[in-house]
Parts: C-alpha cells; structure tokens; sequence
C-alpha cells in the first residue's frame, strides 16, 4: 500500500516584502511545508494577491496584507492582520531595498536614512511583533525568524552601495544579538546571506544588467535563483533547523 503523505499545517508565518522574488518564492515554498502564510507588501498588490492566489491553488493557505515594514504603524496593522490568520510562529524580514549606484560622499541624508528605516528598522519593528507573540516569556509557543542579509556586508560594495552594505551588516549583528538574546524562549533566529539572485532588484537600483554583467566572475559562473534562497529560508525556519540559531548562512555560490 502506497505510504500517505501527511502534511502537518504549522503555525502562521509573516513573510514580508512577499510579493516578488526572494519573498514570493519563500512564501510559496513555506505554503508547501505546511505554513499559513501572510504576503505583505509595499504597493504592488496585483504581484501579491498573484502569489495567493498560486499558494492556494496549490492547497495552500495565504492572504496578502499591504503594509510598508518602515512604518510603526503599518508593521503594527500587519502583525493584528496575521493574527487573525491563527498563531503566529514565524517570520522571514525579506522586505529591503537598493539604491543607485553612487559613492558615500555623494549620498544625500535622505537617502541614508530611507535605506537605514526600510532595511534596519523595518526588519526590527516587524522582529518586535513576532517576539512580543512567539516568545514564551510572553506565554508564546515559540518560533523562528529568518533575516535577509547579503554578501555585501562582508564586502562593502564600495562605489556601488555601501549604504545598503552597511543596513545589511546590521541586519547580521541584529540576527546574532537578538538570537543569543531569545533562544532560552523558544525563539531561534537565523539570515541568509545571498550573493547575486536573479530578481527584480537590480532593476529597482537602476542596473536591470547587473546579474548578466557579473554572471561570469562568478565562482559558479551563475547567478543564483530565488528558489535556491528559498529553500535555505524555510530550511532554517523547519523542526530540522531545530539546533541552530544566531546562524549566518552564505547562500552565494561562493562568492
Ligand atoms: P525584490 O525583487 O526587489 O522584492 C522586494 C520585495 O520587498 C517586494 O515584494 C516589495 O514589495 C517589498 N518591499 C520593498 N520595500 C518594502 C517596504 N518598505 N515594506 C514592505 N515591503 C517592501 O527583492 P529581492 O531581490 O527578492 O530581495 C529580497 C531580500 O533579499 C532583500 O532584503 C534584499 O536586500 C535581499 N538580497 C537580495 C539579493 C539579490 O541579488 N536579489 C542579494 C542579497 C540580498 P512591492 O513590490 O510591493 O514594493
């Protein structure tokens, strides 16, 4: 008799910036291994309700919540809205943005702080609402959270983007501080650290060219995929990531 597959649902997951790329691959994959997903995003509410709508032809559970993660109150609305989906156990912080290429002495201050506020603090305030709910000193049940970060913190980007390097070396130190500070409340907290994934953010910083340009200096002379990220994501979100936390994981073909 053929063995039956039981796929076991899991809490309510909160994958920001959902709506394309990294975070539309991650919320899709997670569907498949058993999350109720929430799909937030900025503007783009055709692209997300698109990834509801995949999720749930699929069998799977989604709804998609507008909310810019930069705003207090809309990370606030966003986190009430998952409420209502059930319990909350995790989080991936995948919303973030580039900018144009530019040198640091010619960035303006408005550019630094919309750079620190949607990568840094938006990953924070949206980090606060899932421990405030996951956390068992707060009668929780527990849960992960996954950062997105990027080889450019270990890089730099000079000449490119070091504001972005910079939010994302924060993100880092963010992943260990908060996951040494929470493990003991059954919390774990891990990033990934893509190199070049083929998405759209490279056009959103104005180098729709970037990926096919560094293809060949690659170590594995590609780029990778947003499904490729994915699967590290909800990897380090599942029961088998269970030991690991404060963990950083290069998901840059050796780059
Ligand atoms: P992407 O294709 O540009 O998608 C970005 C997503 O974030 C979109 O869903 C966008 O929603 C959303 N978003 C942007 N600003 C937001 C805000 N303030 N509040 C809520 N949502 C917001 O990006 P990606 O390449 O998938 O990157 C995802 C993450 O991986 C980012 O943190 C990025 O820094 C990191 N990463 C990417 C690469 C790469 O090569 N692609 C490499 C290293 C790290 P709207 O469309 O509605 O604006």
């Amino acid at each position: 008799m053929a063995e039956r597959i039981v796929v076991l649902q899991k809490g309510v997951l909160v994958v920001t910036g959902g709506s394309r790329g990294i975070g539309a691959a991650t919320a899709e994959l997670a569907a498949r291994d058993g999350w109720s997903v929430v799909v937030n995003y900025r503007a783009d509410e055709q692209a997300a309700h698109a990834v509801v709508d995949r999720i749930c032809a699929d069998g799977g559970k989604a709804v998609a919540v507008r909310g810019d993660v930069a705003d207090t109150g809309n990370v606030r609305r966003l986190f009430a809205e998952a409420d209502a989906l059930g319990t909350i156990g995790g989080l991936v912080n995948n919303a973030g943005i580039v900018d144009r290429r530019q040198r640091v002495d010619e960035m303006s201050p408005e550019r630094l702080e919309r750079m620190m506020r949607v990568n840094v603090i938006g990953s924070m305030l949206c980090a606060q609402e899932a421990v405030r709910r996951m956390s068992t000193r707060h009668g929780g049940n527990g849960g992960a959270i996954v950062n997105l970060s990027s080889v450019a913190a270990v890089l730099g980007a000079p000449g490119q983007y070091v504001d972005y390097a910079v939010s994302k070396g924060a993100i880092d130190t963010f992943t260990t501080g908060l996951g040494r500070e929470v493990a003991g409340e059954g919390i774990r907290v891990n990033a990934v650290r893509p190199g070049i994934i083929d998405t759209e953010i490279h056009a959103s910083g104005g180098e729709p060219e970037r990926v096919a340009q560094m293809r060949s200096v690659l170590p594995m002379k590609r780029e990778g995929s947003a499904g490729e990220v994915a699967a590290a994501i909800v990897w380090l979100l599942s029961e088998g990531a269970s030991y690991v936390t404060g963990a950083i994981l290069d998901v840059s073909g050796g780059r």
